[in-house]
């Protein structure tokens, strides 16, 4: 692989310093290939922090145009961009950021037809999404790509991660087993520091995940509440009747009736 250049050395210095990074972690990350479902509250913070670290190539697949009341919790975004897709908007600030890197964008909406696609060009894919069928569906896809799935999710001051590992599992289906995901779109308060706390996680696990450093969420379930400030983990396991991942799979490929 080729040596870090001087700009790089300078861009990435303070970091280059961990052990747990140096030269040969830094290769790692510029080698990186991420994807991202959505470009929102949680995508922006974990888009910011992976290209600022130098993760070389991020995919963002986002169908949503910037909008007014986005902004105060999607940071990507300014009060110039309104209107434009927010893949275009994030893409925008991301190399203004790191110039250095690659963003990949897919303006349209995850589908049972697209993501397998996608998803194949990706080292792992990251839960950045607001509503449950989407989050099913990239689960799902994941699951039968064989490839790490970073969740996050958040509700009002309320927010948990976790990150899901296939074929070994778990995934999220083996916690919340529903076979629909039928829930109502209506939009539920939320202050961007929410987004902000679970996305950040998401990028560190996203990180350690590349560099092969630490111990992640694997098999654990971090549910916050940034109201009193209250972290709790809790052991989640496989389940043997998970529908995608256990021992007697009926989701065995993607159904667009099954993500509606
Ligand atoms: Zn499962």
């Amino acid at each position: 692989m080729e040596m870090l250049t001087v700009r790089q050395k300078e861009r990435y210095a303070r970091q280059l310093l961990l052990p747990e990074v140096g030269e040969k972690g830094q290769k790692k990350l510029l080698a990186a290939k991420v994807l991202l479902v959505g470009a929102g509250g949680l995508g922006s913070p974990v888009a910011y922090y992976l290209a600022a670290a130098g993760v070389g190539t991020i995919g963002i697949i986002d169908g949503d145009k910037v909008s007014l009341s986005n902004l105060q919790r999607q940071i990507l975004h300014t009060t110039k961009d309104l209107g434009s897709f927010k893949v275009d908007s994030a893409r925008k600030t991301l190399l203004q950021l790191n110039p250095e890197i690659k963003v990949v964008t897919y303006p349209y909406y995850a589908t049972a037809d697209n993501i397998l696609q996608i998803l194949s060009d990706y080292d792992f894919v990251i839960d950045c999404c607001d509503n449950l069928a989407t989050r099913y569906l990239v689960n799902d896809a994941a699951v039968l790509s064989g490839k790490t799935f970073i969740h996050g999710s958040i509700m009002g001051f309320q927010g948990q991660a976790a990150v899901f590992s296939a074929p070994e599992g778990p995934c999220y289906r083996c916690i919340f087993p529903q076979s629909t995901a039928s829930a109502a779109k209506r939009p539920i308060g939320v202050m961007g520091i929410t987004p902000g706390v679970i996305g950040s996680i998401q990028a560190a696990e996203a990180l350690k995940i590349i560099l092969g450093v630490g111990s992640t969420l694997l098999g654990q379930l971090l549910i916050i509440d940034a109201l009193e400030l209250d972290f709790m983990k809790a052991k989640i396991e496989k389940n043997p009747q998970c529908a995608v991942c256990g021992d007697n799979p009926t989701i065995t490929e993607l159904r667009a009736e099954n993500y509606q």
